[in-house]
């Protein structure tokens, strides 16, 4: 068993090991992928209760030659785990900044773009003077970028991640809270914090119609976050019955592919800009 090559791999039986393997080379392959320009984003719209498009998020997929279009989910994780989701963030960051910038003086004037941000991003010392800098260098206002952070990463870090949220939120930029209902964070926790948004996470969503106590429990939810002045996102809206559900639950803005998958850029462009040079 000392062949190298093509064989190497078949020392690895176990499944932790093979794990481990595709680890790395996943790994690799980000880097590689960074360093030649393999990655792109998406943006799924969110419209408000009269369907009226409101916002992006922008969403990140990698387009290998390798092993064809990766979801982030298969992918996202990986660079969590190391550092490269730093590195992958700025460009995030800066893409989706620059689009949003084309959009506005397209005419989309008022659109906002939320931007997904992991927790090794929101850690970083510098995080909001880099924001910044992206703000500056694309000339998108301030006042329409969204950061998103996962509810249970803001909870584990709560006292860091404030900190930034506070600094960030007195430049004018808005905070999303997404995933939520699944960190069990209470809503009167969350009061204390400058966020402009919660978004409702989509296993709620599908249990709307499905499960009893759903509907109570999502519409004393939005009830609460409005009382306490945040906005509330539903995502992963994929029928009519749902959207016009969480509409009686006084939901403000939807997402999800009832509504339209996430759209390569060009298709946005085709989609909201008819006429104007891409
Ligand atoms: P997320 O932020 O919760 O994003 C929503 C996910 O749900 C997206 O998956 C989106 O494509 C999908 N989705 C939207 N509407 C529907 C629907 O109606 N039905 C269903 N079944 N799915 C829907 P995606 O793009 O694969 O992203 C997965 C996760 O990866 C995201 O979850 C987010 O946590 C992470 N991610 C994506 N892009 C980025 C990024 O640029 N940076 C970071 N840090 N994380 C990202
Ligand atoms: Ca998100
Ligand atoms: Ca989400
Ligand atoms: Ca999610």
């Amino acid at each position: 068993a000392k062949k190298q090559g093509k064989h190497r791999y078949e020392f690895f039986t176990t499944d932790m090991e093979t794990d481990i393997i595709h680890k790395m080379r996943l790994e690799a392959g980000l880097h590689k992928a960074l360093k030649n320009g393999e990655f792109v984003l998406y943006y799924q719209p969110i419209v408000n209760v009269d369907k009226q498009l409101v916002a992006f998020e922008a969403l990140i997929r990698w387009q290998s030659p390798d092993y064809g279009l990766v979801s982030s989910a298969q992918f996202i994780p990986v660079a969590e785990d190391s550092n490269l989701i730093v590195e992958i963030g700025e460009w995030v960051l800066q893409t989706a900044c620059l689009f949003g910038k084309r959009l506005h003086d397209a005419g989309l004037t008022n659109v906002h773009m939320s931007v997904n941000v992991s927790v090794k991003e929101w850690l970083q010392d510098d995080f909001t003077d880099k924001v910044a800098s992206v703000l500056a260098k694309t000339a998108f206002p301030k006042d329409c970028l969204i950061l998103e952070i996962v509810e249970t990463m803001l909870i584990e870090n709560f006292k860091k991640v404030t900190d930034k949220i506070c600094n960030l939120k007195k430049q004018g930029i808005r905070i999303s809270l997404d995933d939520f209902g699944t960190g069990y964070s209470s809503l009167t926790y969350l009061s204390e914090l400058p966020i402009n948004t919660i978004k409702i996470d989509k296993s709620f969503v599908d249990a709307l119609l499905e499960k009893s106590n759903y509907a109570a429990i999502v519409g004393t939810v939005i009830q609460l976050a409005h009382e306490m002045g945040f906005d509330v996102v539903a995502e992963g809206v994929e029928t009519t019955e749902q959207m016009s559900f969480l509409q009686e639950l006084k939901c403000d803005r939807m997402q999800g592919y009832f509504i339209s998958r996430p759209l390569a850029e060009e298709k946005i462009w085709e989609k909201y800009c008819q006429g104007m040079t891409y």
